[in-house]
This record gives structure tokens, sequence and C-alpha cells, in this order.
């Protein structure tokens, strides 16, 4: 799929019920309006209530559906709170379409050798665990949808490792994994699809911590990323699993 030519109908995911993780900032908050925008119903979920607040504001008075707010720390998520979630969720909307697992921490840029385990566990938790227990949770509600699409958040580090990216290029590879199991165990499941999404490298304050020197105006915006997002979230991708997708081509 060329995503610079990709043209998304306006009402591309109306009626789909979207989960956003993450989406109070950032590439999450970009996805979680451009989806409202395509006509979904999203589920905001974060850990910064004021933030989900903001954006939550920002769709109503856009004209989208009304969204729901989900805040959840996902670095001390327990089975209990995602059965809760998943109770949540089952009650408001009986289904779920989509899952853009977005949310995401940086971690240290430092060696190994140095690392500290606290920050490595934190880091593990959020990038990789909880997509893994997120979407097993929530795997009752996506078989309820007629075309529900997974996707996670992967990065160039998930697929090449450098030096001094840790626990972040480690977890991303997970993530890669992941993704790549769960569309295997859902080969003759054509309803349900899972990919990654690689962002690349886009104009956010993760991005600004890990390349303090560099001057953002020189990176895509969110916005400008959006294509691939959409593209893999509606269905037009219906079919297409166990991909790992470039949102910015050359
Ligand atoms: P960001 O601006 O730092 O946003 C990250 C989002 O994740 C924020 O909304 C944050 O919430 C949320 N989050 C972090 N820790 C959380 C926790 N414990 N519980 C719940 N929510 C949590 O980062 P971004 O650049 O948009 O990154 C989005 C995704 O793209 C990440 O998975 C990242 O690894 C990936 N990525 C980004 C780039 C890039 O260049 N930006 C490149 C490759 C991959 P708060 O706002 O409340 O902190």
């Amino acid at each position: 799929m060329n995503l610079k030519q990709y043209q998304p109908r306006t009402d591309l995911l109306a009626n789909r019920v979207i989960l956003v993780t993450g989406a109070g900032d950032g590439i999450g908050k970009s996805a979680a309006l451009t989806y409202a925008r395509h006509g979904a119903t999203v589920v905001l979920h974060g850990r910064t209530i004021s933030k989900l607040e903001a954006v939550y504001d920002q769709i109503e008075q856009a004209g989208g559906a009304k969204p729901a707010i989900l805040p959840l720390h996902l670095a001390s998520t327990s089975e209990l709170e995602y059965s809760q979630l998943v109770t949540t969720l089952q009650n408001q909307f009986g289904r779920l379409d989509g899952i853009l697992h977005n949310a995401g921490i940086l971690g240290h840029r430092i060696a190994l050798e140095q690392y500290d385990v606290q920050t490595w566990d934190e880091v593990m938790n959020v990038n990789l665990r909880a997509p893994f227990l997120l979407t097993q949770s929530l795997l009752p509600l996506l078989k309820q949808s007629q075309d529900a699409s997974v996707i996670f958040t992967s990065s160039g580090v998930g697929r090449t490792a450098r030096a001094e990216w840790g626990a972040y290029s480690v977890s991303k590879f997970g993530v890669e994994a992941l993704s790549t199991i769960f569309a295997a165990e859902f080969a003759s499941n054509p309803a349900i699809r899972f990919n990654c999404i690689n962002p690349g490298a886009t104009r956010t304050s993760m991005r600004a911590d890990a390349y303090p020197q560099e001057n953002p105006q020189t990176v895509a915006t969110p916005d400008s990323i959006m294509p691939a997002y959409l593209y893999l979230m509606g269905p037009d991708s219906r079919g297409v699993s166990g991909e790992s997708v470039d949102a910015q081509q050359p």
C-alpha cells in the first residue's frame, strides 16, 4: 500500500468503537482526534485526566461522537483492573472495533551496564506487558466486532537494536513479536487483524527527550503520519494481518 496516495473516506470509521491508549498527548492525541473526525466513537485512555478531558472537549467541539475517558496507569495495572475495564466497556458499548496500543515510555538512553532495574521493569510494563494484557482481556469484545483491528506501536529500534536504547528497544522487539504471534494465532479468523506501526521520527515530547539536540521543526508532525493510522484501523486494510508498517515512507 502506498500510504502517500491513500485517501481515506471521511466516514471511514463510522459506527466503530476504538480504544486509543496514551490518547492525551503526542501521536495518541492526534490519532484520537483523527479517528473521531472520521466517525469513530473513541475511548480515550491515558494516565493524566486533564489531558484526556482536553481531547474529549476538542472532539465534542468538532461535532464528533461522544467519546469515553478511561484513566489507567499502565505501569502498575492489576489483572483485576483489566477485568473491571472489560466490564466497563462491555456495559457501555458491547463490543470493540479497534485498539491502538500507542502509550509508551522511553526509559533511559544509557548503556545496559548502567541500566536501572526499576526503570527497566516500568518500560517493560507500559510498552509490552500492557499491550499483551489489554489485548488478551479485550479479545471477547473484539470478537463481537465484524471487522476489528488491533495496532501495536513499534519503533525503528524494535527492528534493529542500537546501543543505549536499553529496555525501550527490547520492549519494541517484544511488541513486534506480540503482534506477529497474535496474527498467526488468529489467522483463521479474518474478522480480527493485528499489525504493527512504526511512526518514524515524530515531533512529540518523547522524541525531544530522546534527541534533545534536534530541531523539532525538522521532524514530522503527528498529524502528518495519520494516513497509516487510518489505513490500518479502517476497513481498507481488511485482510492485512501480521504486517509491520512504516507510517513514514520514502
Ligand atoms: P508521548 O508524546 O510521550 O506520549 C506518550 C503517551 O503515553 C502519553 O499520552 C502518556 O500519557 C502515555 N503514557 C505514558 N506512560 C503511561 C502509563 N504508565 N500509563 C498510561 N499512559 C501512559 O510519546 P509519542 O512520541 O507520542 O509516542 C507514542 C508511541 O509512538 C509510543 O509507543 C512510542 O514508543 C512510539 N514511537 C514514537 C516515536 C517518535 O518519534 N515520537 C518514534 C517511534 C515510536 P501522559 O501524557 O499522561 O504522560
